[in-house]
């Protein structure tokens, strides 16, 4: 920050000041689409809920995070393309969670037996970083919480929010220079472009398609979302940039009326989608739900996941891509022999990374170089498994659980069990199920003070903050070719020390935005 050390962070502020502050924040919110919907009274909003100052954050674990960002999805793109490998770990998974995991399986198998009609597929991923502060680092070293590849979230609104932050510090809306205060500074609240990139990414698989196909009449990307979402407004900005920069339309479905919603229509071998009301042929299916098993109530809602994959529709994510993001093949790849089996990287990934890294390319190993990066952000993750790693874990979680974190293969928030905790819920369940959990080491995070403004309380203290980097693909499972592989910006989320998980909308946490220092 400005000023050394030793300045206070955030600035200290009058009430008065405080609530004028307040007043824009929530203002602008309203006015710019920085908005949950309230959930009650149909068709009204709230302002999402943010930190009143944007966090301080490390400028070289920013860059380091946003470095790997195209190598991780080269990653992601060698494991779907081992089908055979990534189906095999499946398989295991859903031996443990017949329900869900399984059945998400079953759907790929059958289309796989049936022929798909389509073989490009696409993907919105978000990878989540903490920033370890216990490193040798100075800024501290970015370590990866996890990777998503379904229904990534807040690339909308994190643009917004470090759009507003932006905007306090340059019209002076916090009133710094005016008590004297040393300023922050504009330059160093870089904005988020997530949300053009990652509607540009959605654009490129609309082309894609329509090229392939020759035609361009009437063509639209379905979003796939949840009954009720309160983030629906995140979703729509995406729709309203897919509309007004690249004049594509968008229509909005629940898994729960796919079905009768839509149609399909047999041309050649491929099963085209249509949208029933207005005859448009769906190019893209987005998901904004499906990923978890509250999200399939009843059979018509898995019917509708398997209609869908069964379509000539490019799927963003394909149930494979969904399933890559499991926790459990995060936990394989810190397994040496299996990360090295995967590390591989195209060349424009190479060359990005060095432009990110300011570098000549003379002087190093480019693969050696984003190899190093990339396994800077892992932390030891164990199976729980009967391997002799698993059983390792096995004592090390009873040893010393005060260490680690034990997750599910699930996503979403909410399900993880944290620390003291680990224990008795293992003894809890039958000693066979473990292997469906991994054992992650806790990632110790640097401690900001801030202040969280949500339902128009303000909240403060010291708080913890996780960055998401956002990617963008689009591959050819038949030649393996990739199409996109971009690095879309991303987004701060913050909670309050004493919660566990961060998640925004479940109510545990708030949108940031990085102060670089
Ligand atoms: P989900 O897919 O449900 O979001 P995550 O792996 O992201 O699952 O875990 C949820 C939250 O738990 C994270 O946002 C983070 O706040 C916390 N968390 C997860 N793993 C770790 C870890 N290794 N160290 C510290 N906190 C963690
Ligand atoms: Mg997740
Ligand atoms: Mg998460």
């Amino acid at each position: 920050m400005a000023g050394g050390n030793e300045v206070q962070y955030p600035p200290r502020v009058s009430h008065q000041n405080e609530a004028n502050i307040v007043r824009y924040i929530q203002d602008w919110s309203l006015a710019n689409g920085l908005v949950l919907l309230s959930g009650e009274l149909n068709g009204s909003g709230i302002p999402a809920p943010v930190t009143v100052f944007p966090s301080p954050f490390s400028k070289s674990a920013f860059n380091e995070a946003l470095l790997v960002q195209k190598g991780y999805n080269d990653i992601y793109h060698e494991i779907v393309k081992d089908e055979q490998w990534l189906l095999k770990e499946l398989s295991e998974l859903g031996k443990y969670d017949p329900d869900f995991t399984g059945r998400l399986l079953d759907i790929h198998l059958r289309v796989q037996r049936e022929g798909p009609s389509q073989s490009l597929t696409g993907g919105l991923f978000r990878s989540d970083y903490i920033i370890h502060s216990n490193s040798d680092k100075s800024g501290g070293q970015i370590k990866q919480v996890e990777f998503n590849t379904v229904s990534v979230s807040f690339g909308g609104l994190s643009s917004k929010l470090s759009e507003l932050h932006n905007y306090l510090v340059a019209a002076d809306v916090y009133n710094l220079s005016i008590q004297g205060l040393p300023a922050l500074d504009k330059n160093s609240i870089p904005i988020s472009k997530s949300l053009v990139k990652l509607s540009s990414s959605l654009a490129e698989m609309h082309k894609a398609y329509i090229t392939r196909e020759g035609r361009d009449q009437g063509t639209a990307i379905l979003f796939v979302v949840q009954p009720g979402e309160r983030n629906a407004l995140d979703q729509r900005l995406l729709e309203f940039e897919l509309f007004n920069s690249h004049g594509i339309k968008s229509y909005r479905l629940t898994l729960e009326h796919a079905r009768t919603k839509l149609t399909k229509t047999t041309s050649g071998s491929s099963k085209l989608l249509k949208h029933v009301a207005s005859d448009s042929e769906i190019s893209v299916v987005y998901y904004r739900s499906g990923y978890g098993p509250s999200d399939y109530p009843t059979e018509r809602e898995w019917s509708a996941r398997y209609f869908l994959e069964n379509s000539h529709a490019i799927k963003c994510p394909s149930v494979l891509t969904q399933l890559s993001g499991a926790k459990k093949i995060q936990q394989l790849l810190t397994d040496t022999p299996i990360f090295n089996r995967f590390a591989k990287f195209s060349k424009s990934t190479l060359e990005d990374s060095l432009v990110l890294e300011a570098k000549g390319t003379e002087t190093i190993d480019t693969k050696d170089f984003l190899l190093k990066k990339i396994l800077d952000t892992f932390v030891k993750i164990y199976p729980l498994d009967e391997s002799e790693r698993g059983l390792e874990a096995r004592k090390l979680a009873f040893d010393s659980p005060e260490k680690f974190v034990l997750k599910p293969q699930r996503e979403g928030g909410g399900n993880n069990v944290y620390r003291r905790n680990i224990p008795s819920f293992l003894t809890s369940i039958p000693k066979k199920n473990w292997g469906a959990y991994i054992l992650m080491e806790l990632i110790e995070p640097a401690e900001n003070k801030n202040k969280i403004l949500r339902m128009g309380e303000v909240y403060s203290g010291n708080v913890v903050s996780e960055l998401g980097v956002f990617g963008g693909v689009l591959w050819d499972t038949k030649t393996g070719e990739s199409y996109l592989n971009s690095n879309s910006d991303w987004l701060l989320r913050t909670k309050l020390e004493t919660s566990d998980e961060g998640g925004v909308a479940a109510g545990f946490g708030c949108i940031d935005s990085v102060y670089l220092v």
